[in-house]
């Protein structure tokens, strides 16, 4: 086993949600819906895959965990607690200390040290993190590569360098865009093995990808279409445990109004799966049939 060396105190949580998030944006041809209220979530330990094909709003759902846009309609919470609506240096402590960022491009600054890499994101705080930086470079095993620059790294051993600072201020969830996009098939997997390790410690990761591999090392895979989101392993009784209900619970018929409830966040699941069910049976794709509401 691994020296633990980040504590995220959110076991059993959700740390991160989107309720009914509707995006859209004004263009010449006139509204593009890139998202069509979704409905998603990442448990602490959790990791989902987020596959669909190109513009199908991928890239707007992960900014919109990462509180980097705001939605037209819909909330994002942040341990239940909506995010939408606070200022923006509100919203930058809150991604700091909740969110850790993976991309395909790696996104290091080419005159910085693995080690100056990783403490970035700590430049303004208070404490010099260089043992924390170095810890964590030694855990993706980078431990004999501290001091060296990107250009004398393989993409590989970047990704790594990327990953340890996306855990410098031990996050609830990890985004990755593509995280192995820019990698060969062996050095992916290592790369993913590690992602797979750090979820293991607690932390949620949504990794949207078009790489199959990514599969093998996620819980849940979800799917955009057009904007819509499907839960491509859509599991009734797991559905009812989120919402806090036994499954004698979910068998018997009583159903509170309350749009806190967990009953009624349980029947606003199932609908939308049953709607997305009946969309693709039916040939509809506008995600317009059962609109729930
Ligand atoms: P993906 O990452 O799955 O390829 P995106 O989330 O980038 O898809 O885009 C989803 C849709 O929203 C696309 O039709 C895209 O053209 C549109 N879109 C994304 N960002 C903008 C923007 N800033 N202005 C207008 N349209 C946008
Ligand atoms: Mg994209």
């Amino acid at each position: 086993m691994s020296k633990r060396i980040f504590e995220t105190s959110t076991a059993q949580e959700t740390p991160i949600e989107l309720d009914e998030v509707t995006k859209s944006y004004a263009s010449g041809m006139g509204q593009v819906i890139a998202l069509d209220s979704v409905d998603f979530h990442v448990d602490a330990g959790e990791v989902v895959a987020v596959i669909g094909p190109s513009g199908s709003g991928k890239s707007t759902m992960l900014n919109m965990l990462g509180l980097l846009d705001e939605p037209t309609e819909g909330q994002i919470l942040l341990h239940g607690d909506p995010a939408t609506g606070l200022s923006p240096a509100e919203k930058t402590t809150a991604r700091r200390e909740t969110i850790g960022f993976v991309f395909q491009d790696f996104h290091l600054i080419p005159t910085l040290t693995a080690v100056g890499n990783v403490r970035l994101p700590t430049a303004f705080l208070p404490d010099d993190a260089t043992a924390r930086a170095e810890d964590l470079l030694t855990r993706v095993g980078l431990g004999d590569r501290l001091r060296h620059t990107p250009d004398e790294l393989s993409g590989g051993q970047k990704q790594r360098v990327a990953i340890a600072r996306s855990l410098i201020n031990e996050p609830d969830v990890l985004l990755a865009d593509e995280p192995t996009g820019n990698l060969d098939s062996e050095t992916g997997a290592a790369v993913l093995e590690e992602i797979r390790a750090i979820a293991d410690e607690g932390v949620g990761v949504v990794a949207v990808t078009h790489d199959d591999l990514v599969r093998e090392y996620t819980d849940r895979t979800v799917e955009l279409v057009d904007g819509v989101l499907t839960d491509a392993t859509w599991d009734t009784r797991a559905a009812a445990t989120r919402c806090g209900l036994s499954w004698s619970e979910h068998l018997s018929s009583a159903c509170a109004s309350s749009a806190r409830s967990p009953w009624y966040r349980y029947w606003r699941l199932c609908s939308r799966h049953t709607r997305h069910a009946w969309n693709s049976t039916s040939g509809r794709s506008d995600g317009r049939a059962w609109r729930v509401r």
